[in-house]
């Protein structure tokens, strides 16, 4: 049977769908006594799985409707963000931000909100402003930004029916410059962790947790926006690197986005990876990440800090952005203008899953959510409270879905 991206879920599912048609896909939802759409396999835990059948959209046969006028496009939910891209760019358009991976699909990651940085840039799924989805008795519907439900619908995590396809809205297209800095300490963040993620349109730290410092400052400049001047200041000590990096100091560059300041498409510096080359670690990893708000940022790291060495020996990265609030329902970032503290762990589970209970047990004094589609051991009880809405989007599944034909263990496990 399939498993996802990283290889350390194999999907219960009897079989995978592939309607060409959504008329095809209607008549199967309606006829499936379980079942979930599965996008590009790229979450890390049982969230796209289906004790019945599982449907990708890959198939269908429908195409992005651009909308010049007034700047928005309906794309069909199984397109790439890699394939989005450049359509868009090329008439003249742009998405605010986008994801570290091109290769997820839109309507997987907008169910899930997946996210880049900058503390002006919302989540991905922000950008949508109507959803077609067919649910569980097989009619095609729309919500709309403004209509009852929408900022529940949204991030749906694949529990009110299968998306079709959403309505993003674009902005004009940009130029950007990508510089990586090597080396900030730790310390750096505690007076100027503000000044530091406001310096550009978008922001990432690493940190291997060696030691306290930052082994890289991601730092990506819009061309028609003043140039960061955090990097003249006397505290940071950070180096521009000499050659391109991968945010795992010493992992081949091949598969980077072009770094060094060169100027270039927003598509193409905004994620870390390129699109026509899967990162080089090829899935031989796992994902955990945890988003708090972004007051508590400096507390929450030197909490990491202070389990560094029991974090080091399964980490092979911790990432830190900024992610601004929304009001979305099951969103991480409801209500909170927010930071994300990311780990890409190595690929052994057994030794990954007591450290990521270790980690959680230093962030529960800041609540942090959970990101929805990667590891986290968090209770259900636990994280109920974190999330204010969830009691609503509960009942919002149980009005689409009352037999819960679109339910899997993991929906179960934290909606009921
Ligand atoms: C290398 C890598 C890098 C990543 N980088 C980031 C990052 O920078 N930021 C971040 O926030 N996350 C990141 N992620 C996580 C990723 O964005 C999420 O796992 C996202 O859900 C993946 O989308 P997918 O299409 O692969 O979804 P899947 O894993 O296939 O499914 C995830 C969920 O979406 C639902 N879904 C998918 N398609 C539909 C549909 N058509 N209708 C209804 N529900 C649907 C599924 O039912 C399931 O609940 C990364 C993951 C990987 C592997």
């Amino acid at each position: 049977m399939t498993t996802n991206w990283a290889g350390n879920i194999t999907y219960r599912a009897d079989r995978i769908h592939r309607p060409a048609t959504v008329a095809e896909l209607q008549a199967l939802v309606a006829g499936s006594r379980r079942i979930r759409a599965l996008g590009t396999r790229h979450s890390f835990n049982d969230l796209a799985d289906s004790s019945g059948a599982l449907v990708s959209l890959a198939d269908l046969r429908s195409s992005v409707e651009l909308d010049t006028g007034r700047a928005t496009a309906k794309v069909p939910a199984a397109t790439r963000y890699a394939e989005l891209v450049h359509f868009l760019d090329e008439r003249g358009f742009a998405l605010p931000n986008l994801g570290s991976l091109p290769h997820i699909s839109v309507g997987g990651a907008c169910a899930t909100a997946t996210h880049g940085s900058g503390v002006r840039n919302g989540c991905l799924s922000t950008s949508v402003s109507a959803i077609e989805l067919v649910t569980a008795g097989g009619d095609l519907i729309t919500v709309e930004r403004g209509g009852e439900h929408f900022d529940g619908v949204v991030v749906g995590l694949g529990a009110l029916g299968v998306v079709t396809s959403l309505t993003l809205d674009l902005v004009p297209a940009f130029e950007m410059r990508q510089q990586v800095y090597e080396g900030l300490p730790l310390e750096a963040l505690d007076d100027h962790f503000s000044a530091l993620v406001h310096s550009a349109y978008s922001v990432c730290l690493f940190t291997d947790w060696r030691a306290p410092r930052l082994t890289q400052v991601w730092i990506n400049e819009r061309l028609d926006e003043p140039p960061a001047d955090v990097v003249k200041q006397p505290w940071f000590t950070a180096l521009p690197a000499d050659g391109p990096r991968h945010p795992v100091t010493g992992m081949p560059t091949a598969s980077c986005t072009e770094q060094l300041g060169v100027p270039g498409r927003w598509h193409e510096r905004l994620p870390h990876f390129r699109p026509d080359a899967e990162p080089s670690s090829a899935g031989d990893e796992l994902h955990s990440e945890y988003m708090l708000a972004r007051r508590d940022a400096v507390a929450a790291l030197h909490a990491l800090d202070g389990i560094r060495d029991r974090v080091q020996p399964v980490l092979q990265i911790c990432e830190v952005r900024t992610i601004a609030a929304d009001r979305l329902w099951m969103s991480p970032f409801y209500d909170q203008d927010s930071v994300s503290i990311h780990f890409t762990w190595t690929s052994d589970t057994s030794a990954v899953l007591p450290i990521v209970r270790l980690v959680e047990q230093r962030l529960a004094p800041f609540a942090a959510r959970p990101h929805w589609a990667k590891i986290f051991t968090i209770a259900p009880p636990d994280l109920r409270p974190m999330f204010p809405r969830l009691p609503d989007f509960a009942d919002l599944v149980r009005t689409y879905d009352p037999a819960g034909k679109f339910g899997n263990p993991f929906v179960d496990r934290y909606l009921h």
